[in-house]
């Protein structure tokens, strides 16, 4: 199973190319096994990139990227031409543990039939039934057997329900992860939020590749030791360790603003080194929000995701 997400921003790609990175970035992740994949990409055919990141499109299929690649040949309406300047794709192969292979299984899984919130999922989520319930008597209605349509449903749950207008993208899924039991590796997109990613990670791998002409620079000099070039053929050895980072620290990373700088978000690093040879790997409870080209890591305070009994009552 793997997770693969690509960001461009104010770097122009066609519809056409940004399918191609999303599948390469799945066929390099094949040796892990799975049994069907799935993209979420923008849906409209405007020349606006904002307008196009108002609705979202999945294809979906069981069986081979190459099943997947097939499907996407057949989507009369999406026109492949199209240039997005800003725009996130994420794709994902699953392995799946509840609910059988099929295209209504496969990820992305949403939040509604106007898909606002999409995810991708690796892993488990141990108290998916509790939280199935909770958003049932709210009235949520479920699609897939997964127990990752949870996690789709609850962050618009907890979006629909925000208590301030400009909420960001990282602190709502932040309180999404604090819900969670399990283990999980996730990426969010959504129609509320253009242009952005959140990734996270609790007991699974993620990393992020960082391309760039221009300069990039940090807040915080250790992040970029885990940035050295690990995958350049350097020794391992050679780089050096980062000191694990505080609880509730947070990090911001390649700060200048406007400039042009693509981000691949990878279960493995063989789908990102044919892109670039910058690459973070984020520890458990690191959040990880890319905002107007700007990526910044947060690890959380694991809180009420550690009581199964408190996390539904303090959702509600
Ligand atoms: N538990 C999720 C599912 O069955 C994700 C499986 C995976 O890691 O691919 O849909």
């Amino acid at each position: 199973c793997g997770i693969f997400a690509y960001l461009n921003y104010h770097v122009p790609r066609t519809r056409r190319e940004i399918l191609e990175i999303l599948l390469k970035g799945l066929l390099r992740l094949e040796y892990r096994g799975y049994d069907s994949a799935g993209v979420g990409i923008d849906g409209g055919n405007s020349k606006e990139w904002e307008a196009n990141a108002r609705s979202i499109q999945l294809i979906k299929q069981s069986g081979k990227v190459k099943a997947l690649d097939d499907e996407l040949t057949k989507q009369q309406d999406m026109d492949m031409d199209v240039e997005f300047d800003v725009h996130l794709g994420i794709a994902h192969t699953r392995w799946a543990t509840h609910g059988a292979p099929s295209p209504v299984n496969s990820h992305p899984q949403r939040s509604d039939k106007s898909n606002e919130f999409i995810v991708i999922h690796n892993g488990i989520i141990t108290n998916y039934k509790d939280l199935q319930k909770f958003l049932e008597s709210k009235g949520y209605e479920f699609e897939s057997e997964t127990d990752t349509e949870t996690i789709a449903k609850l962050v618009k749950y907890m979006y629909d329900n925000r208590e301030s207008e400009d909420l960001s993208f990282a602190t709502l899924v932040e309180r999404v992860t604090q819900q969670l039991e399990g283990a999980f590796v996730l990426v969010f997109k959504s129609v509320h939020y253009p242009g952005e990613a959140v990734g996270t990670r609790r007991g699974g791998p993620l990393l992020i590749g960082v391309k760039s002409d221009h300069k990039l620079s940090t807040d915080h000099i250790p992040i970029l030791y885990r940035s050295c070039t690990l995958l350049a053929g350097k020794d391992k050895k050679g780089c050096p360790t980062l000191p694990r980072m505080e609880q509730d620290t947070c990090h911001t990373l390649f700060a200048e603003e406007k400039k042009s700088v693509e981000y691949y978000f990878a279960s493995d690093a063989s789908a990102v080194i044919e892109h670039t040879n910058r690459v973070i790997f984020l520890e458990d409870d690191d959040v990880a929000a890319v905002t107007a080209g700007r990526l910044t890591i947060h690890r959380i305070k694991r809180t009420a995701g550690d009581h199964p009994a408190r996390a539904i009552q303090t959702l509600q």
